[in-house]
């Protein structure tokens, strides 16, 4: 209303955005006399009003736009009959994406107050909007001018290093409308027979759902049974799907408008019974979707080399690939550190994570490459930057060819200071790579990973086959299994917990605490499992309270006496805790003297220490193991834990990091865990370096003030040790793009 309420003052209001292929902003919308101008007209970065806005990144109100310095004159636009001038920058993640101008005939009337703030929300909410056009415009090859645009990248975060190229396949997770694709009906007829099929075998569902029902429930409760097979009666539901199928939609796309729409119609009713109904036909939906679905998964038609694309991918998805086939990861969900980003490190398939402003479904099918080192993927890409691309994979195979060697020779540094490398596993998968990575133990075994692939609760004896394999692959060397992590951002289908602030609330100990039968259940199933090889060694997750220690060290002998008294020949293992905490942090010396061993979990105590949500790709860039109050903590865990006799080792995702492992091992961890992939490159620069050159580094480190330069200055030391190579791809892709040689 507010915007019609200005056409009537004669006011103009053009739209410029900034092309990211010519870096100038171009008139994309304008009124009535002038729209000829859109798409032609075009100033540079920093020309006019429009430039001034644009890189002052806030709004300008001029009472007479003309007599300023910076005006330009097109005459194109009809500019010259206005005199006010308001422009407001269009910023999406700190990204100017273009200019919204109000302009105005009156002469000598500013803008005021309540118009700027107006044209502020505006702009606010359109950011958004243009910046998923923009990506979808650019995914299909076109600039903003309309123009052939190749090689427009999409910026997420870096989830897993390395570079695919492979083709994308979107997924989603089964039996969620919301996230069902748009596709056309490939076969109608086919599509009208899966939803008649479906239709067909829910009504049996429920039917049988009554009978066995009758003698429990009241005449009236089951007469809503009958409000069920009336929906899916051929006038109701299924005939508004039907005829949006022979439209040309595909069966599952049908389903989710159809029933979109009807729980949209009833949720604005007034009536609270009827406000109840959109709740049924939500649930009709997913049935019908799931039988839809049945078995499509298993029939997704693999490409050779794909690409897997998820508006949130998770574990299950990962295993469901053939093996092999799976080379690159995309997540619009989710950010660096957030498990699915820690699986995908630990089986090397590159990542990105957190790709926000992405059309996902117009990835399918469509060639793309996955740059896990900068977070970045580019869709159908030219040949120059494919071939460019195809050659860092090249590189990146040689340099892990090369590291083969060093398999069987001990991570020591030049000046002979030991310090064992172990392995973060959650897969079988992992067991495998580690050991041909020369890991020597396990030091976080992430149990919750099996738990995650199935669909109910593994028994007692499925769990000891899982603990089983891991114990014999590495015995007789330690392997150290956590008891369930589930909460956060990882959840199981069969168990969900709905929460505001996932990371604040009931994870990891507090959920097994609260359900001992979870806990016994694989505590004992772990001891069994280590039945003559006596390499086990029990981990408690997220404690921030002594009496968690306490009350686990409890259940844990209670179990052990069971299990000796059912005739296992088994000894006690060792337990410890996870500093990941920041009240852990502090008492360091009252949980040592409970425990055997303690074990730093730098992801969460990164998280927690600075107040970012690992998993949110927003403020993914405040999210750092550099930060200097996570390194002082680090310091001070080591120091405090040694103070007490206790070993400490650690087992985030800083481990895994050339530098990160460097400084830690610096700080005196006596053991560092990490994925498998990183294991080899973690070894060869700590073989390369004094333990004085390292401890040199920390002294040096822990004196700034600043993540960022921390990283620097690390990054610097490992070129200067000649590691360069592992910080990122050789090249820089503009000049190879430009076909010039490295600077
Ligand atoms: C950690 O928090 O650092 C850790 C190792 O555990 P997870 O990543 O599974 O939370
Ligand atoms: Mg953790």
């Amino acid at each position: 209303a507010e915007w019609s309420a200005w056409a009537f003052q004669s006011v103009i209001s053009p739209v410029y955005l900034l092309d990211p292929a010519s870096n100038r902003y171009i008139l994309m919308a304008t009124e009535g006399l002038y729209l000829k101008a859109v798409g032609k007209v075009s100033l540079a970065h920093s020309e006019g009003l429009v430039g001034l806005v644009g890189s002052r990144e806030e709004p300008i109100n001029l009472e007479d736009a003309p007599s300023h310095p910076r005006y330009r004159y097109f005459p194109e636009t009809g500019e010259e009959r206005f005199r006010s001038f308001l422009g407001v920058p269009i910023i999406h993640h700190r990204r100017v994406l273009g200019v919204l101008v109000v302009q105005q005939r009156e002469s000598s009337r500013c803008f005021d107050e309540g118009e700027e703030a107006f044209l502020v929300t505006v702009s606010a909410q359109l950011a958004g909007v243009i910046a998923h056009s923009e990506a979808t415009g650019a995914i299909s090859g076109l600039s903003l001018t309309g123009e052939e645009a190749r090689d427009v990248s999409f910026n997420g975060v870096p989830g897993a290093p390395g570079v695919a190229i492979g083709h994308g396949v979107v997924v989603y997770p089964a039996a969620d409308l919301d996230v069902v694709p748009d596709r056309p009906a490939e076969d109608i007829e086919l599509e009208l027979g899966l939803f008649r099929s479906a239709v067909q075998a829910v009504c049996e569902d429920i039917e049988q759902v009554a009978k066995r029902l009758t003698s429990r429930l009241r005449p009236e409760e089951l007469a809503l049974f009958d409000v069920y097979l009336r929906m899916l009666g051929d006038e109701a539901l299924p005939g508004e799907v039907n005829s949006r199928i022979r439209e040309g939609i595909w069966a599952q796309g049908a389903l989710k408008q159809v029933v979109q729409h009807y729980v949209r119609h009833f949720e604005m009713m007034d009536d609270h019974y009827l406000q109840e109904r959109a709740v049924d036909v939500r649930d009709l939906g997913r049935r019908l979707l799931s039988y839809l679905q049945e078995g499509e998964q298993k029939d997704l038609n693999y490409p050779e080399r794909t690409v897997l694309v998820s508006e949130e991918l998770t574990p299950a998805m990962l295993g469901e690939v053939p093996r092999g086939q799976l080379v690159g990861l995309v997540s619009v969900k989710g950010s660096s550190n957030s498990h699915v980003a820690i699986l995908a490190r630990a089986m090397g398939v590159p990542t990105v994570m957190g790709l926000v402003d992405i059309p996902v479904n117009q990835l399918d099918g469509k060639e793309l490459i996955v740059d896990g080192f900068e977070g970045q993927i580019f869709a159908s890409p030219s040949a120059d930057l494919r071939t460019f691309f195809q050659e860092i994979c090249d590189e990146e195979d040689e340099l892990d060819r090369g590291l083969e060697a060093l398999r069987d020779k001990p991570c020591e540094t030049t000046d002979g200071y030991r310090v064992p490398l172990l392995v973060n596993t959650g897969l079988m998968t992992d067991v495998v790579r580690s050991l041909s990575h020369g890991a020597e133990g396990i030091g976080l075994y992430r149990t919750e990973v099996p738990f995650m692939i199935k669909d109910r609760f593994p028994s007692e004896q499925e769990q000891r086959q899982y603990y089983r394999e891991q114990l014999e692959a590495f015995a007789p060397n330690p392997v150290t299994m956590r008891t369930l992590d589930i909460g956060g951002d990882k959840s199981l289908t069969y168990f969900p917990i709905q929460e505001e602030n996932p990371f604040l609330g009931w994870r990891g100990i507090r959920v097994t605490l609260d359900h001992p039968e979870i806990f016994l259940v694989q505590v004992r199933a772990m001891l069994k499992a280590s039945e003559g090889l006596n390499n086990l060694q029990v981990m408690l997750p997220m404690i921030s309270n002594i009496s968690e220690v306490e009350e686990s060290l409890h259940l844990i002998y209670r179990v052990y006496h069971e299990v000796r008294e059912e005739g296992y020949d088994i000894q006690m293992p060792k337990v410890g805790v996870m500093i990941e905490i920041p009240a852990a942090v502090y008492q360091i010396r009252e949980l040592a003297d409970r425990v055997d061993f303690l074990s730093v979990g730098s992801n969460d105590l990164t998280q927690y220490l600075l107040a970012v949500d690992r998993n949110n790709p927003r403020v993914a860039q405040l999210y750092h193991s550099y930060h200097p109050a996570v390194l002082q903590a680090l310091v001070r865990v080591a120091q405090d834990a040694h103070a007490a006799g206790k070993p400490v080792g650690i087992c985030g995702e800083l481990a895994g990091d050339p530098g990160g492992a460097l400084l830690l091992m610096a700080m005196g961890y006596d053991s560092l865990s990490m994925n498998a992939a990183s294991l080899p490159k973690v070894k060869s620069v700590i073989r390369s370096v004094s333990r004085e050159w390292a401890v040199k580094l920390l002294k040096d480190v822990l004196l700034l003030d600043s993540p960022h330069v921390i990283k620097s200055c690390v990054d610097l030391a490992l070129r200067n040790a000649g590691f360069g190579r592992y910080l990122r791809p050789g090249k820089s892709k503009s000049a190879a793009l430009a076909g010039q040689a490295e600077p």
